[in-house]
């Protein structure tokens, strides 16, 4: 089943049972406490919380989504893009649990001919959050999943919020067994890679009103209806559907995966390393794909900044594999528009736009890489000489100042050397410079001043910045 009929299929199921299908949003978000829209319920967020009044009570939708804290994930399990789709169907006060588990059940289990994705019974698995005696009872009586394959899961995987203000509720997750060559039997608890989660239904019931972690918030109260909100993964239902391993060997993605490898006359499922850059490039092109199609452009901060760092480590991984010239991206992106083009149509229009922003920031970063390479090197070379095993603070500095190495970029390459980096000395010298150019600011009163990127990153994050994901090109984490 084409990815496109997973979506096609989804949204007819619940058409057919009354919902109104609404169209996806576009990846940047108009929430103001998001950068990116990383769920299907992000546009409903106002209906939620009784803001707004919905256009129907009942609704679906297949929504765009970016999680860039799962970027560190795409390519090494067999489940995680940064971008990908979310399939929902929504209820605002309409049905609560006793609706939301049956239609699950329904459209995952009945046969394919008959509309379904015809997953036999005895494959799926189900989780309930701790005290959730209601949804296990409909799980168990009324759906009549046995009571072994029902699981229960604390806040960290069975509660739902969007790690902002915002609502929340408990919720219950469907699982696809995959079978024992991919791993230890015993359910989702026992093993995540064997049974694959697709589904996740929530109860969206409170209204959060701080939170501090996943696992950490303070509910303010009820929101004003019980609602359901529920996301199944596209990419996770093609790969079942389909029979391939992993998400990135599902026909859209495999075909951006396919081209990439014989662009850099690589062979896919020789060598781990190799098949984790090719599983990256083919999904960080269609991602960055998508965002300058909902008109994101590369930038030194916020959503361009995202998009950016998701462009280079494609060409970085494209370099690694011994693709060094240039255009590569523009070969690449022509295959996720065309892959793409057919459920979003708005690609093949904007293509020429698309091709031209990519085609920039590839020449860009390039340009920056010829000039820092050899400065870099040198580097490398007197860290040797001088019988050290990291790079020091300073080097990583004069990187980043002079010659637009970002600090990621610099990790990744010496890791790749077997070389460590003096981070604390980097990010003392940076903050030193921070305080010098506010010092400025404040003198000239002009408040403007060029502050770097990762000032701003430390702004965004609250004063702390996590650059572990950048080691992973090298194989090394
Ligand atoms: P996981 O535990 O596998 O990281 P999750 O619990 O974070 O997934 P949810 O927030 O429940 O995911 O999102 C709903 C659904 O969206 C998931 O059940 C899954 O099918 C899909 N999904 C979530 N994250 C990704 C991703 N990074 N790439 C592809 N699909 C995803
Ligand atoms: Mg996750
Ligand atoms: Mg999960
Ligand atoms: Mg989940």
């Amino acid at each position: 089943m084409e990815s496109a009929e997973v979506a096609r299929r989804f949204l007819t199921f619940f058409e057919e049972r009354g919902h109104t299908v609404v169209p996806s949003a576009s990846l940047v978000a108009e929430d103001p406490t998001l950068l990116l829209v990383p769920a299907g319920m992000v546009p409903f967020k106002p209906y939620f919380l009784g803001q707004r009044t919905p256009p129907a009570p009942r609704m679906a939708s297949a929504q765009k989504c970016v999680r860039t804290p799962d970027i560190d994930e795409v390519g090494k399990t067999t489940r995680h893009a940064t971008f990908f789709q979310m399939l929902g169907n929504f209820s605002i006060g309409d049905y609560f649990k006793e609706g939301a588990i049956p239609f699950a059940w329904e459209l995952l289990t009945r046969s394919e001919a008959d509309g379904g994705f015809g997953f036999p019974e005895d494959r799926l698995w189900v989780t309930v959050y701790l005290d959730d005696d209601e949804a296990a009872d409909i799980w168990h009586r009324k759906v009549g999943v046995p009571e072994e394959r029902i699981q229960r899961r604390g806040l960290a995987d069975n509660y739902w919020h969007m790690g902002v203000p915002g609502p929340g509720g408990p919720c219950s997750e469907i699982y696809y067994d995959r079978g024992p060559e991919y791993g230890r039997e015993g359910g989702p608890v026992a093993d995540e890679d064997r049974y694959l989660e697709v589904w996740n239904l929530v109860f969206m019931q409170e209204q959060l009103s701080k939170v501090r972690s996943k696992t950490d918030f303070d509910i303010a109260g009820p929101l004003p209806a019980k609602n359901i909100d529920t996301g199944m993964g596209l990419e996770r239902m093609a790969a079942i559907l389909q029979g391939v391993d992993n998400i990135y060997e599902t026909d859209t993605l495999w075909k951006i995966l396919d081209r990439a490898a014989e662009l850099t006359g690589s062979t896919y499922g020789r060598e781990h390393r190799a098949d984790v850059s090719l599983r990256v490039i083919a999904d960080h092109v269609r991602a960055g794909t998508m965002m300058v199609a909902d008109g994101i452009i590369p930038a030194n901060e916020g959503r361009g900044y995202v998009l950016r760092r998701i462009l280079r480590r494609a060409i970085r991984n494209l370099r690694l594999l011994g693709g060094q010239d240039g255009g590569l991206m523009h070969e690449l992106t022509a295959v996720a528009i065309g892959a793409m083009g057919e459920q979003y149509t708005e690609l093949t229009r904007t293509a020429a736009n698309i091709h031209a922003v990519i085609d920039a920031e590839e020449e860009r970063f390039l340009q920056t890489l010829r000039t820092g390479t050899a400065i870099f090197d040198q580097a490398v070379e007197e860290t040797r000489r001088s019988g050290r095993t990291t790079l020091a603070g300073a080097q990583a500095f004069t990187l980043h100042d002079t010659y637009g190495f970002p600090i990621d970029l610099t990790l990744e390459m010496a890791a790749e050397q077997g070389l460590q980096v003096d981070e604390e000395g980097f990010r003392r010298l940076l903050e030193e410079q921070r305080q010098r150019a506010k010092a400025d600011a404040a003198a000239k009163k002009t408040g403007n001043l060029d502050v770097s990127v990762l000032g701003q990153l430390l702004d965004l994050a609250g004063g702390r910045v996590d650059f572990t994901g950048y080691h992973d090109v090298s194989g090394e984490a």
